[in-house]
């Protein structure tokens, strides 16, 4: 079973091809075809869920528990200089498929092929401006 048009719980169910990495009850590995760096994995949930928002507790646990040994195990096999993990969430984020899914991304170098382009603004907000932000957070968490 699967969620109908759904590229990658066809990849799940073997109806198109991948090159897994790590399978087992719960997650799916296999790699980006788009292999922005050498390795550069997508570890998935079984169940289709579409993004952050709307994965359950359970669902995400499973994933992120198999996140670190996949990990370790691209570490072993290319020895990166580094990783990164990246989850894009809707369209204006970045999100191509819309089946949750973790990038692992090993790293080769700052000329590597990814750039998280990451602007800090460390002086943009007080200490109490932080404060309300963190609750108005805060006040939405259930
Ligand atoms: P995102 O932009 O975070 O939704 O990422 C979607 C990723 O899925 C992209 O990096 C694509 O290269 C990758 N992708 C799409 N189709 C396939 C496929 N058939 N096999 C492997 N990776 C795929
Ligand atoms: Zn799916």
């Amino acid at each position: 079973m699967g969620h109908d048009d759904c590229i990658f719980c066809k990849i799940i169910n073997k109806e198109i091809p991948s090159a897994k990495v790590y399978e087992d009850e719960h997650v799916y590995a296999f790699l980006d075809i788009s292999q922005v760096t050498k390795g550069h994995t997508l570890v998935i949930p079984k169940v289709h869920t579409k993004d952050i928002y709307n994965t359950p507790d359970d669902v995400a646990g499973e994933l992120f528990a198999r996140v670190p040994k996949i990990a370790r195990a691209i570490k072993k096999a290319y020895e990166p200089s580094g990783i990164n993990l990246l989850n894009n969430n809707e369209k204006p984020a970045g999100q191509a498929v819309f089946h949750y899914h973790i990038h692992i991304l090993p790293r080769y170098g700052k000329e590597d092929g990814f750039d998280p382009g990451w602007t800090t603004h460390d002086d943009a907000y007080t200490a109490e401006e932080l404060q309300r932000i963190a609750e108005n957070i805060h006040a939405h968490v259930k």
